[in-house]
């Protein structure tokens, strides 16, 4: 008897592979030419082809826990998430990328609650969206806003990359900062003008795009800086 995992292989072999056959071979063949880095955390309700609508061949992925992105500080490592962003950027030209957090993230309820003492590279990643904190007690709604700054933060970070910063100035390249709220069914774009994330169903684009070009003048956390004065209490959200 096949076990479950087992019996899934052959039934996508058997029942859903014939189905595609043609745009998996035309992929192959011709070799994939996304144009959207897709960064999402890893969390299982976050299904990123049901949010986008997309297929085979459409998004190039990298998830990890939190959806962060790790500093780009010439560092030697195995920067994973660092190395998926030069690739999709350098030799894939994406003319987009996704920072996609969600509602109910445990990465970011970890930040106030902590990890088990062994999860040493767990507790070490996490750090990247330390700075979203906020100072208060922890509620849903504190959460929820953290989830939305670490977003922005993450894109901060983005632009601090060379070769983003570059395609982003020369109008080559969007960043969209999205929350997906899990129960609503509800993506929220980051407006980077009014500062807030606004619910798809009401905005006018899909996220920042294009982010505004770097500013040499600035400290690299102007936006961050604004939307953390400008958050209220589910506002904008
Ligand atoms: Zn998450």
């Amino acid at each position: 008897m096949p076990d479950d995992l087992l019996q899934r292989l052959r039934s996508f072999h058997e029942h859903t592979f014939p189905g595609v056959q043609d745009q998996f071979q035309d992929l192959v063949r011709e070799g994939q030419h996304p144009t959207i880095l897709f960064i999402g955390c890893s969390d299982s309700r976050l299904v990123p082809y049901l949010l986008t609508g997309t297929g085979p061949g459409e998004l190039f992925i990298v998830r990890n826990v939190g959806a962060f992105v790790p500093p780009h500080d010439g560092s030697a490592g195995y920067h994973g998430t660092a190395a998926a962003i030069e690739f999709a950027v350098l030799n894939l030209n994406v003319a987009h990328i996704v920072v996609c957090g969600h509602s109910h993230c445990g990465g970011i309820r970890a930040l106030y609650e902590g990890v088990p003492p062994q999860a040493t590279n767990l507790k070490a990643w996490l750090e990247l969206g330390r700075e979203a904190t906020l100072p208060v007690q922890v509620t849903p709604e504190a959460l929820s806003r953290t989830e939305q700054r670490a977003v922005v933060l993450q894109l901060e970070r983005l632009m601090d990359y060379p070769m983003v910063r570059e395609r982003v100035g020369a109008g080559g390249l969007a960043l969209h900062g999205w929350h997906y709220v899990i129960e609503e069914g509800e993506v929220y774009v980051f407006d980077v003008k009014s500062g807030g994330f606004v619910a798809a169903s009401l905005a006018e684009h899909s996220g920042t795009g294009p982010f505004r070009p770097h500013d040499a003048a600035d400290d690299g956390h102007a936006i961050f800086n604004e939307i953390d004065s400008s958050y209220g209490p589910r506002e904008g959200r």
